[in-house]
């Protein structure tokens, strides 16, 4: 029904992501408002028990256990088809963004993107979006509503999309699934490290403001003196200054430490995504401006080549 907000699930390795979760939450206080439901659609074979939307719905195909954007896509649409939801949400993840300019396209309907915040009014939907990695806010305004929305992880709290008691509808496949000219063959983990950052509770990370593979000493000391493991943001170890294993944010590790430290790190939203459940959040950075002292408990504009060697020396 065009007054339902359909919420297509993720999961990885058969369970769900806390973005899930999240999203139901929000699709139940949307579709509330416009007297629909808040429906999840979980394609492939994923326990769904825990998720409290109103329905769910479900497709199992072996082609759907894991994500290809070509299956995924068919299935998607094929429901959006039959169902005509108002408003769909995805997460901002590299699949829902994959997924949701594609259906955007096949559907006919416009997609918000890098959204924060949703609300709707009357019958349109305005979505507030992170542009400039994060630097910028955008209000867009979905007009009638109807249309696609991919929403940056930790936007709104999971706790409302938890508790089970959903209706649950089992859907059959589309028989175009059975032609994918695409097919999953395997998930390729990233090597081990030599630190398992996730396991840390303190965290020293280090941005692109560090500069160079040498100055990484400088956090390397701060962080032996304080018992702290050090991470970084994806420059870092795109550079290959650090291994991929210590890299924070969406396509790197999640990270919930007692304290997490930044020095020279911006805080573009698909850092954020990995860091932002941190107890303690302490920014360094010399731009007052930069989107990390948005979620920062503490921050300071002093330059980390100062501010770095002092804290060491103090701690010493
Ligand atoms: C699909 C996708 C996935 C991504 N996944 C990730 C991810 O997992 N993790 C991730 O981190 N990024 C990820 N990114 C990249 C992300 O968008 C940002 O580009 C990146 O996080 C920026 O890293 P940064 O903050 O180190 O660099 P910048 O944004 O360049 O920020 C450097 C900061 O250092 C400050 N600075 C400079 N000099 C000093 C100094 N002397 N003292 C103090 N501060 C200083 C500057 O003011 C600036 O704010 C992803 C992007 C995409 C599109």
């Amino acid at each position: 029904m065009a007054s339902d907000v359909l919420v297509l699930v993720e999961h990885i390795d058969s369970e769900l992501t806390d973005t899930s979760y999240e999203l139901v939450g929000k699709a139940k206080d949307l579709a509330g408002g416009w007297n629909g439901e808040a429906v999840a659609l979980a394609l492939g074979s994923v326990d769904t028990s825990e998720l409290a939307a109103d329905r769910v719905l479900k497709m199992a195909h072996p082609s759907l256990d894991n994500y290809t954007p070509e299956a995924w896509l068919e299935a998607l649409h094929a429901v959006v088809q039959e169902r005509d939801p108002k408003l769909v949400l995805i997460a901002n993840s590299t699949v829902g963004m994959d997924l949701g300019a594609g259906l955007s396209g096949r559907w006919g309907k416009p997609i918000a993107a890098y959204a924060s915040a949703i609300t709707g009014e009357d019958q349109d939907v305005v979505v507030t979006s992170q542009v400039f990695g994060g630097k910028l806010l955008a209000e867009a305004v979905i007009d009638g509503g109807q249309g696609v929305c991919t929403v940056i992880a930790g936007s709104f709290p999971g706790e409302a999309g938890k508790g089970g008691g959903a209706t649950v509808e089992d859907l059959t496949p589309p028989a175009a699934l059975g032609e994918s000219r695409t097919s999953f063959v395997t998930t390729i983990e990233p090597e081990g490290g030599d630190v398992d950052i996730t396991e840390s509770p303190l965290l020293v990370s280090i941005g692109r403001g560090i500069e160079s593979e040498d100055n990484i000493e400088l956090a390397q000391e701060f962080a032996d003196a304080i018992g702290a493991a050090v991470s970084a943001s994806r420059p870092i170890t795109d550079a290959g200054w650090l291994p991929k294993t210590r890299q924070v944010g969406k396509s790197g590790m999640k990270v919930k430490p007692k304290a997490y430290l930044t020095f020279g790190i911006s805080g573009a939203p698909e850092h954020l995504e990995g860091m932002r459940d941190s107890d303690l959040i302490v920014a360094c950075n010399i731009d007052e401006n930069a989107p990390i002292f948005d979620i920062a408990h503490f921050g300071t504009t002093t330059d980390l080549f100062d501010l770095l060697p002092a804290l060491t020396e103090k701690v010493k």
